[in-house]
């Protein structure tokens, strides 16, 4: 078959697809092993104003079909990102992915099942459905027996559906009860949502685009160990109630994004069911804990959850985006968009909706990302992916312990899960330049192109910040870091 058209020929034609195809698989595949080996920088760093004007041009306007320019350009590309796979790379909690499952976004781009509607992607739609059984499975396959959910875009997405279900869900069940998703809040309506100190930013910007305002999340103070407090968590509801407010959530998490932390699951979900609390578990970071039979114990109380997000593209090593939204209800999970069909107000069966996941999701059209996730699983099964956290945790461990046996570091706790933050003790600096200083060693390192580490701010105190998700990141690695972290901590007093 051939397009009268030549340019509309090249564009789609099987042959160049398989040359440029191949080729581009041998560039990856050196891209990934010199990742691998740390041979390269992990961060070239420029500065984002000359490498935004590294990449101005004018609009193309003729057909080249010039593969060589192109590969030149890519080779660029490659070189100027963060060297993700890079024994180095330590600073976001971003997964360097199985190469399986880049083979299958590929899979996913070319076949392009749009999944609003089942029939946009019938094996894609049943794939997701898998996996989220498997997911909700690894929850509990007993109280869990009648979840379900639905694969979006992220886990700041996943949060706000959950947390539009939550608030759904509660209304539903409560004497001022009115069709919020119809008219919308009220003056007489006070919301709030019960969220650690440390919850991600999704759970308040959720609250601000569902009109509650920022204010109506209610931050709940943590331990040392920055895990929720239980006893602070009662009287901010206690203070709620007094209030006339409605808790519409009480949002835990399984992982924090600052220090990786896991909340009292099993406290807090016993107390929320015992006052009927929606409980919400933002384990986007640490749902995956699950996956590992060493470690999943320390989410003890997740299955009380009514429901849990779950990132695919952190600990489960996907690239992103892929995140679940999980409901112990299933049915509950067609409450956050689909009001008007909801059996909530209506008392109708949603059999005829089930298979259309954009009736669940914000997403109308969105990418087949079960593929991947669904792949690994196949290939490598529970065991093999929970080598990659037990992997993680265990390095996170001998860190920390690294860290506290030098005296000119401080460790800011016993990591949980694979985020461990200290700092450099720098003698006879004032606690504001101390902060400081920690942010210098940082841009120094970063600079440097040695590690990429980020920094967190936690009551006053600045730390510097790693997530050990990569494999390849050895016991030597981790020694080379605390040297660099040394060395720009003198460097940058030197200037
Ligand atoms: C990463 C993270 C999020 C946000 O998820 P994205 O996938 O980046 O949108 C939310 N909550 C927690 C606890 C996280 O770690």
């Amino acid at each position: 078959m051939k397009h009268p058209n030549l340019t509309i020929q090249a564009m789609f034609d099987p042959a160049q697809f398989a040359t440029l195809g191949h080729a581009l698989i041998e560039t990856l595949v050196q891209h990934l092993e010199a990742n691998l080996s740390g041979a390269s920088k992990v961060l070239d760093w420029q500065d984002p104003a000359s490498e935004d004007l590294h990449w101005q041009a004018p609009l193309p306007h003729r057909p080249t079909l010039d593969q060589n320019a192109l590969f030149t350009k890519l080779e660029s590309i490659l070189k100027h990102n963060l060297a993700i796979h890079h024994p180095h790379n330590m600073g976001h909690q971003v997964s360097s992915p199985l190469p399986l499952a880049a083979l299958c976004d590929m899979v996913a781009a070319l076949t392009n099942q749009a999944m609003a509607v089942y029939e946009a992607g019938p094996s894609a739609t049943m794939l997701e459905r898998q996996v989220i059984r498997w997911l909700c499975a690894l929850i509990n396959e007993h109280t869990w027996g009648n979840a379900g959910g639905v694969l979006t875009s992220g886990g700041a997405q996943a949060n706000l559906t959950a947390l539009l279900v939550a608030r759904q869900v509660t209304l539903s069940r409560h004497p001022k009860s009115h069709n919020i998703w119809k008219e919308g809040m009220t003056d007489a309506l006070k919301l709030c949502i019960l969220a650690s100190e440390h919850a991600h930013y999704s759970i308040s910007r959720a609250a601000g685009i569902m009109g509650m305002g920022t204010d109506s999340v209610i931050k709940v103070a943590t331990n040392k160990q920055g895990q929720l407090d239980v006893n602070a968590l009662i009287k901010a509801h206690q203070a709620c109630v007094k209030n006339g407010a409605i808790v519409m959530a009480v949002v835990a998490n399984a992982g924090c994004t600052p220090s990786g932390s896991i909340d009292p699951l099993l406290s807090i979900g016993e107390y929320a069911q015992a006052h009927g609390l929606w409980f919400h578990v933002d384990g986007a970071h640490g749902a995956s804990t699950l996956l590992s039979s060493l470690h999943r114990d320390r989410l003890k109380g997740i299955s009380l959850a009514d429901s849990v997000v779950w990132d695919g593209h952190k600990l489960m090593y996907m690239p992103a985006a892929i995140s679940a939204v999980l409901f112990k209800e299933e049915q509950h999970s067609f409450a956050a968009f689909n009001q008007e069909a909801s059996y909530l107000f209506q008392g109708e069966s949603h059999q005829d909706e089930t298979f259309n996941t954009s009736y669940r999701t914000l997403e109308c059209t969105k990418r087949m990302m079960a593929l991947k996730l669904w792949a690994a699983f196949s290939m490598y099964g529970i065991d093999g992916m929970g080598s990659l956290v037990d992997e993680a945790y265990v390095k996170a461990q001998l860190f920390a312990e690294k860290i506290k046996a030098l005296p000119q570091f401080e460790l800011l706790m016993w990591p949980e899960t694979n985020i461990v933050c200290f700092r450099y003790l720098e003698v006879g600096l004032i606690p504001d330049l101390l902060n400081q200083h920690q942010s210098k060693i940082r841009q120094h390192i970063i600079q440097s192109g040695e590690f990429h580490l980020t920094q967190v701010d936690l009551h006053g105190l600045t730390w510097l910040r790693t997530t050990l998700m990569n494999p390849f990141t050895t016991a030597q690695d981790l020694d080379d870091l605390l040297k660099a972290v040394n060395d720009a901590s003198q460097a940058s007093l030197a200037n």
